[in-house]
């Protein structure tokens, strides 16, 4: 489906036009990351080697946190995080309902409730009024723990004031950063307690699959490193069963203990090598994204307001996806008809996301939501080609066929 012609020499945009397809995401691999992958194979280590805390010490460095956990992937880092905060059968926890499933997956995951929040119409944002409203409607009996803002697309939500609404109501919060590596501060938790990263294909930088936890909670990164391998401990100043842990003394040498249940989440050492090596790219992948996005920017602005790009706010951007909200019904299209021509003029898009209230297994356990701000964001989102080796020349084919639904 994804087909590229294999003639690279066609770099001009226009000659190519219908030739060359250009997806919505793409992830860039280059030399220097498959020598990266090659010399970890040829390592000692394929699981967890030297690569898995290099690769944790690269992030934190990179992100500005103090701690980095790695896993395999956003989500098993979203579940380590909940985990970490003890979340439990009884518990609820906010989670804006314009997001991937995961989010609120993961707290499903733990037996606790969601309660879905809306979100601003125009960013796709939770807002600290849409947090408070949510917490209002937190159900009788059940014990709210936390809130998760999601930074949907890249954009930053507003999280001091998020922060205070937290801090009122006695409730943590984990960032759902997964599109916002590479925003500024992000993932340094200044106004969260952790916040949950994933190295997915399409993502900031590419495992395959993987995921990140950055917190400043020693503790907490200490306990998670357990969770994510059986909740193993090896730390004889943690043991419980002394008898069974030492003779006259000594630590005897295959004894490990485990005292609460945990996961296999582990990062692969192979795989946190090309972590590593992307991770070095990810200044230059950053600056290419913020490129593009202003070009967008400039050529879409004429097509205002029949197409306006979702705002890109005050507190920096993470540049995942590009999203515009199109008016299709002035369009006199639907938008499955929008993405059908999109394709066969050679554009992918996406739609991120049904709201995550909306699927048949959230609306069994709770029902139909009225959440007007997700619905009207939802109806009229749609995700561009945005990656950091598309060419000028692809975005402007973008933005033609885009203005070519219009005639
Ligand atoms: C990608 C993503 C996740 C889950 O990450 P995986 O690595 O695919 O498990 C969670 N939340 C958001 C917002 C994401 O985009």
């Amino acid at each position: 489906m994804f087909l590229t012609k294999p003639n690279t020499s066609c770099s001009d945009g226009a000659a190519l036009s219908a030739a060359k397809f250009i997806p919505y995401g793409r992830q860039s691999i280059d030399a220097e990351d498959i020598a990266a992958v090659v010399a970890a194979l040829q390592s000692d280590y394929l699981t967890t080697g030297p690569m898995v805390e290099a690769f944790e010490q690269a992030f934190a460095h990179a992100t500005g946190a103090e701690h980095a956990v790695s896993c395999n992937s956003g989500t098993a880092a979203l579940h380590l995080a909940a985990l970490a905060f003890d979340l439990q059968p009884g518990d609820a926890v906010v989670v804006p309902t314009l997001t991937f499933l995961a989010t609120a997956n993961v707290v499903r995951m733990c037996g606790a409730d969601v309660v879905f929040s809306d979100v601003d119409p125009h960013t796709g944002l939770v807002t600290a009024t849409a947090l408070e409203e949510a917490l209002a409607r937190v159900p009788a009996g059940k014990s709210v723990r936390a809130a998760f803002p999601v930074h949907l697309n890249g954009q930053v939500c507003d999280m001091e004031a998020l922060s205070r609404v937290a801090v009122e109501a006695g409730i943590e919060m984990v960032e759902d950063a997964c599109h916002a590596l590479g925003a500024p501060g992000i993932g340094a938790t200044k106004y969260s307690q952790m916040a949950c990263f994933s190295t997915h294909a399409v993502k900031a930088v590419a495992t395959g699959e993987g995921g990140v936890v950055t917190t400043a909670d020693a503790e907490r990164a200490r306990r998670m490193r357990s969770l994510r391998s059986h909740g193993i401990l090896r730390d004889p100043d943690r043991f419980r069963q002394c008898e069974l842990a030492f003779n006259r003394g000594t630590w005897n040498p295959w004894y490990y203990e485990m005292q609460e249940i945990g996961w296999n989440y582990r990062m692969p050492d192979i795989l946190c090598a090309l972590g590593m090596s992307q991770l070095k790219k990810l200044d230059e992948f950053s600056r290419r994204r913020r490129e593009i996005a202003a070009l967008y920017d400039e050529l879409l602005r004429p097509l205002f307001p029949a197409i306006q790009s979702v705002p890109h706010g005050q507190d920096g951007h993470g540049w995942h996806l590009y999203a515009v909200l199109v008016d299709f019904a002035g369009f006199g299209i639907s938008r499955g008809g929008a993405m059908e021509r999109l394709r066969a003029a050679g554009v992918g898009t996406q739609v991120h996301y049904l709201p995550v209230h909306r699927q048949p297994y959230y609306r069994g356990l709770y029902g139909d939501l009225h959440l007007p701000g997700a619905d009207s964001y939802y109806e009229r989102c749609l995700s561009l080609p945005f990656f950091p080796a598309m060419s000028n020349d692809d975005v402007k084919r973008v933005v033609t066929a885009l203005r070519e639904l219009a005639g």
